[in-house]
């Protein structure tokens, strides 16, 4: 289950320069996302005056498993919305997506974990199998029922078509876009796999994240406690900025091309 980390976020250091040294010298880099990074793709929020949830009360109804499993009319609702464009932006990656390449091209990006649903780290050109999409992706659609999964594009199209809430091809199931709900379980290989992420790197870089959202936000102290280091840029305070080695905060797409270099 997803849950909120309790904790401190009171002030810590901003130490920019520090923070690069110790990018340069890591050798396995485990790079933990999100919202932060894709902020200036100009995706919106969810709970803000023109957030996502604000303008489309029903969406807000959807992200919770029990009402999308229970009720047919908020499916509808929701499948609409997406068919019509208005749960996502046409959004695309920008500088900060982009300053995480060059950690790929060295080698050294052992594994990046995001709590994104965008897809914005593979299309600004990092490998699939080095992306752990902790919380799924809109960008696909998954039966709750088997294993059956497609491109969320496919099922919009059968929306458009004149089904209203389109049923699995396979089983029949009850048919959702390939996120995690609230009240629904990750999948635990992802987590996992991220655990293992966090274990094997010698540092954590945490980006964008508030790292308040359990169980991801966990792996930061635990691969710590392994010995790693920790790296946190973010725009806000997080509850383990008093245990980093160094924190950076500002504007991601600002600050990352200069913490990681070229
Ligand atoms: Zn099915």
């Amino acid at each position: 289950m997803i849950g909120r980390v309790e904790g401190d976020s009171g002030e810590s250091p901003v130490d920019e320069a520090e923070a690069g040294e110790i990018i340069a010298r890591a050798k396995r880099i485990t790079v933990l996302t999100g919202a932060g990074i894709s902020t200036d793709s100009g995706l919106p929020d969810f709970r803000g005056p023109n957030g996502l949830w604000t303008k489309n009360p029903e969406a807000e109804k959807a992200s919770n498993i029990s009402n999308y499993v229970n009720e047919p009319e908020v499916r509808k609702i929701n499948w609409a919305l997406r068919a019509d464009g208005k749960l996502w932006a046409n959004v695309h990656p920008n500088d900060g997506h982009r300053a995480l390449l060059p950690l790929q091209e060295r080698g050294v990006l052992h594994t990046l974990v995001t709590q994104n649903v965008d897809e914005l780290h593979q299309l600004s050109g990092i490998a699939a199998d080095k992306v752990v999409e902790i919380h799924g992706t809109t960008r696909k659609a998954g039966c709750l029922s088997c294993d059956y999964r497609t491109e969320m594009e496919a099922v919009l199209e059968r929306v458009r078509s004149g089904e209203p809430d389109p049923d699995c091809p396979v089983c029949g199931g009850i048919m959702k876009s390939a996120t995690i709900s609230f009240g629904q379980a990750l999948v635990a290989e992802d987590l996992s796999r991220a655990q293992l992420a966090a274990d094997e790197a010698d540092l954590l870089l945490a980006i964008g994240s508030s790292l308040t959202v359990n169980p991801i936000a966990s792996i930061v102290p635990r691969s710590k406690r392994r010995g790693a280091a920790l790296v946190i840029v973010n725009g806000e305070p997080t509850p383990f900025d008093t245990i980093a080695d160094a924190v950076v905060r500002g504007s991601i797409s600002e600050v990352l091309p200069r913490l990681i270099g070229s």
